[in-house]
This record gives C-alpha cells, sequence and structure tokens, in this order.
C-alpha cells in the first residue's frame, strides 16, 4: 500500500517537474524541440521578407494561402494552434486584414491580444495612403509594400521583431536585413529607371482593384481600378461603366490583371473597350513556390517588367 502510493506521489512529483521543465524552456528560449523561432505571417509576401530576415534560424507558417486575397480570411484549426504557439507574428495592418475582423479575432483566440504579445507590425514607419471612394476616405490603403522604398521598412521591422524575440540572434538578423535590404534598393533604382522610359502621359495603370496607390506615388504612375479596395471580387455595373469611360477619355492602350483577382471584371472591360490586357501583376499574393513571382523581389521584377512592356509596346 505504502509502495504504490509512494509510486503515485513519484510519478505526479516527476510529470510536474516535466512540466514545469518545458514550460521554463518556452519561456527562455523561443523555439520548438528543433531551435528555430515559431514565427506566424498573414499572408504569402510578410512570409517571404520575414523568411529572408529569419533564414534558417526562422520556421514560419503562414496563414492566407498563395494566390488567395487576404483582406479576407478564415483561419483554420490549425492556425489557431500555430497562432497560440507562435514566438512572434508579423501582419501588415493599415487594414489589410481586417475584413470580418479575421486577424483581431485570431489574436484574441490565440491570447495574442495582450500589450506585450509579440505581434510585430510590417508597415510601421510606413506613411500612411488614404482610400478616395466617398464614404471610404478616413481608411488606410494597405498595398504599402507595391512601393518598394516601403518594402526596405518592412524588412527593418521583421529583423526588429526577430531581434526582440531571439535577441541571441541580433547579429545574424542584422547581417541578413542588411544584404537583402541592398538588394531591395537596387531594385527599387532599377524600377525608377526602367519606368522614366515610359512616356510620363503613358504612365496609366489600369487594374482590377486600386492597389498600386504607393507604387503610383514611387514611380510617376497614375492608377486607375474597376474597384478601390477588395471587398467583392467583382466590379459592379456602375464600376465597369465608369472605368470603360475612363479608358476611352485617356486613350488607355494596356490593361492589366492581378494574379490574386477573379479575371471576369477586366474581361468585361477589355472586351467593351477592344483594349487588351497585357500581362498579369502581383499585388497581394505571391506566385506558387517554383514560378515567377515567387518571392517579393520575384514578383516586383515581374510587375517592371510587364509594366514596362505593356506600355511600350
Ligand atoms: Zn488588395
Amino acid at each position: 500500500m505504502f509502495k504504490k502510493g509512494f509510486l503515485l506521489f513519484a510519478a505526479s512529483f516527476l510529470a510536474v517537474l516535466i512540466l514545469a521543465a518545458c514550460s521554463n524552456e518556452k519561456s527562455s528560449t523561443p523555439a520548438s524541440e528543433d531551435g528555430k523561432v515559431q514565427v506566424v505571417t498573414t499572408y504569402s509576401i510578410v512570409y517571404d521578407i520575414v523568411k529572408n530576415v529569419g533564414g534558417d534560424l526562422v520556421e514560419i507558417h503562414s496563414l492566407a494561402p498563395i494566390g488567395s486575397n487576404p483582406h479576407e480570411y478564415d483561419p483554420l484549426p490549425v492556425d489557431v494552434q500555430k497562432t497560440t504557439d507562435a514566438d512572434a507574428v508579423f501582419y501588415n495592418g493599415l487594414n489589410l486584414e481586417a475584413g470580418n475582423s479575421w486577424f483581431d479575432n485570431l489574436m484574441e483566440t490565440a491570447g495574442k491580444d495582450g500589450e506585450d504579445a509579440p505581434v510585430f507590425l510590417m508597415s510601421k514607419g510606413v506613411e500612411a495612403m488614404h482610400l478616395t471612394t466617398e464614404g471610404n476616405e478616413g481608411e488606410e490603403d494597405p498595398h504599402a509594400w507595391l512601393d518598394i522604398r516601403n518594402g526596405i521598412k518592412y524588412a527593418e521591422n521583421a529583423r526588429d521583431g526577430l531581434i526582440n524575440v531571439d535577441p541571441d540572434n541580433k547579429e545574424v538578423y542584422e547581417k541578413n536585413a542588411e544584404a537583402y535590404i541592398a538588394e531591395l534598393q537596387e531594385l527599387h533604382d532599377k524600377a525608377v529607371k526602367q519606368f522614366k522610359e515610359i512616356p510620363e502621359k503613358e504612365r496609366v495603370l489600369v487594374t482590377s482593384e486600386g492597389a498600386f496607390k504607393y507604387f503610383s506615388e514611387a514611380y510617376g504612375f497614375q492608377a486607375e481600378y474597376i474597384w478601390e479596395i477588395n471587398q467583392e471580387n467583382q466590379g459592379t455595373p456602375e464600376q465597369i461603366t465608369r472605368i470603360v469611360d475612363i479608358i476611352n477619355e485617356k486613350g488607355i492602350t494596356g490593361l492589366f490583371l492581378e494574379t490574386s483577382i477573379d479575371a471576369r471584371s477586366m474581361e468585361a472591360v477589355s472586351d467593351e473597350t477592344n483594349v487588351p490586357i497585357m500581362g498579369k501583376v502581383f499585388t497581394d499574393s505571391l506566385a506558387k513556390p517554383g514560378e515567377d513571382g515567387d518571392t517579393y523581389i520575384s514578383m516586383m521584377e515581374w510587375n517592371i517588367k510587364t509594366i514596362k512592356e505593356g506600355l511600350t509596346k
């Protein structure tokens, strides 16, 4: 009797010790068994920037799938689990993840809504631009990353967030970020140079969603669109008529279609105006791994090339 009771006591004591050891480990080093920092990102572009800065030190679970529109997302049970367990969460902000409040709700469910939660805003320091459609003027436009100078800010914020949760590897994150930022700077300079070769009045970019505000300001374009922000994925008849009139008035010769948006509205605009769709551009998602546009740098390179060629033909 004594022996059995003692064994039971010893077993539960051991269990408590093991539990304590586990939770202790979790709070002192931000890592799973394989030693990597567990990261959650909200969509593929943030994923890629954090990956470039974190390198092999991070393991990333990204939420909105490649090819989808991250304005709206329904987190799966696995997302809730990964977010609960994550050492760090990175999100775009500027209203991107605001559809149905999916991101705020997820942070709350995952216990990451506290002030000290390791949740990092990638667009910190970006000068926000706002929607212009009547009634929405107070809303921030999320698509800051399409100006590569903002992509550099995202990389800096990724670096600072990772250093915050994993200070032991500060130097690695700093070194990775520095090399990555140098590449981004070079790409930005190339974009400025390439687009200058398009006559100024021909620098008009027509897309489905008005995602090119930051881009247009950075690279000297006028941005036109069917609808201003992805709330729906189809244009209304009024929106189609509006853009058709603009295209005819301005004598626009080429349209562009985003990879993460249903093609039908832009095809209807093309049919109605006889202006061709010159190519696909990336806005809210990377391409699938292995395809052109599968990194932030590669998607921006693709956009620069497609827009330059489409408007100089
Ligand atoms: Zn968008």
